[in-house]
């Protein structure tokens, strides 16, 4: 398990697939860098916004600022932000495990 609850094969699991963020793609960095730009640093997303929901279908990797501008909104509120529209980032590029999740509804 690490610190966020995730049991470590399922973090190992996810580590092999989202090796770009899920979201807006860019290739994530595993460590917080000393110098230079944090953003890119790969963080735990819980997709629905549930950390009871420990899954391979709600567990992903995105960077720091995706993260952070996604915070508590779900899914289509976010697609729908400044963030993701200056970005570019919509239904058609985020990641298949992204897209599932809509199609679930959320
Ligand atoms: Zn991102």
């Amino acid at each position: 398990m690490n610190n966020w609850g995730i049991p470590d094969w399922l973090e190992k699991e996810v580590k092999e697939r989202d090796k770009t963020c899920v979201y807006c793609g860019i290739k994530m960095v595993d460590k917080m860098p000393t110098h230079g730009p944090r953003k890119t640093v790969a963080t735990w997303e819980h997709i629905i916004n549930d950390e009871t929901i420990v899954n391979r279908e709600n567990i992903a990797l995105c960077c720091c600022s995706c993260n952070a501008s996604k915070g508590a909104k779900t899914l289509s509120e976010w697609l729908q932000s400044k963030y993701c529209s200056d970005r570019d980032i919509n239904f058609e590029t985020v990641a298949p495990i992204i897209k599932h999740a809509i199609n679930d509804g959320q």
